[in-house]
């Protein structure tokens, strides 16, 4: 797949601007090459290394990114690439024992998240919902047990290993402070950058059509058929 256009890029702008970050995720999927209608019943990593494809298409691969040090409060400035965000697929390990326990488990999906989400404003339902759905199989002992008697011992194990099983859905970065050598993992989320990314391309493009609508009288259309170095120019005369 090519890079996106102007007007491609405003298209999945516009598409992901109603819905909540997981409709959002769905949209910057679809975009980065998943089939949109099997999107939601992937696994979250599976999801996002599509969202990541799409940051390569549209916007290079490089992430240029600012961070507080958590211990000295300087400000760094680093410059990722898509590699250092870039996790392995899905592991093969669906099983979890712990206590005597016996857990099958299958990968979170964003149907998942979508489901559990809706309606629940408590956590610690919602954590044992989505790992309900997730659980394939129980035992304690060998009998037979449900997700309920499940003590939290073993549901933290089992939100581990579904982590662990499934690197692409939770990214930390191992960072290290040039001022003061602290040395910290920090969490990325490949949606939430592109979303912003996408945003202010999307209102600043829109921004210069207006400015042209307004002078020239072109149209939407009229405007982003015309390439940007010459926009740059006619807005430079505009301005004027
Ligand atoms: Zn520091």
């Amino acid at each position: 797949m090519g890079a996106l256009t102007e007007a491609g890029l405003l298209a999945v702008w516009e598409a992901g601007l109603a819905g909540d970050v997981v409709r959002r995720a769905l949209v910057l999927a679809a975009a980065g090459g998943a089939d949109a209608a099997s999107a939601a019943d992937l696994s979250v990593g599976r999801r996002e290394a599509f969202v990541l494809a799409l940051r390569e298409r549209s916007f290079g691969t490089t992430f240029p990114c600012a961070v507080t040090c958590p211990s000295c409060g300087e400000e760094l400035e680093l410059e990722l690439t898509t590699d250092d965000v870039r996790a392995a697929g899905p592991g093969a390990g669906r099983q979890v024992r712990l206590d005597g326990f016996e857990v099958g488990f299958r990968l979170i999906t964003s149907r998942d998240l979508l489901t559990v989400r809706d309606g629940r404003t408590d956590v610690t339902a919602t954590r044992r919902s989505l790992l309900g759905r997730v659980v394939t199989t129980a035992t304690r002992e060998g009998r037979k047990v449900t997700v309920d008697e499940l003590p939290e011992r073993v549901l933290d194990a089992l939100a581990a290993e579904l982590s662990a099983q499934d690197p692409q859905a939770d990214v930390l970065l191992d960072l290290d402070c040039a001022n003061c050598g602290h040395e910290w993992a920090s969490p990325f989320d490949v949606t939430t950058h592109l979303w912003a990314e996408l945003d202010a391309y999307a209102r600043r493009l829109l921004h210069d059509v207006h400015v042209l609508a307004v002078a020239y009288g072109w149209s939407e259309d009229d405007v982003l058929a015309v390439s940007p170095a010459r926009r740059q120019c006619y807005l430079e005369l505009v301005a004027e």
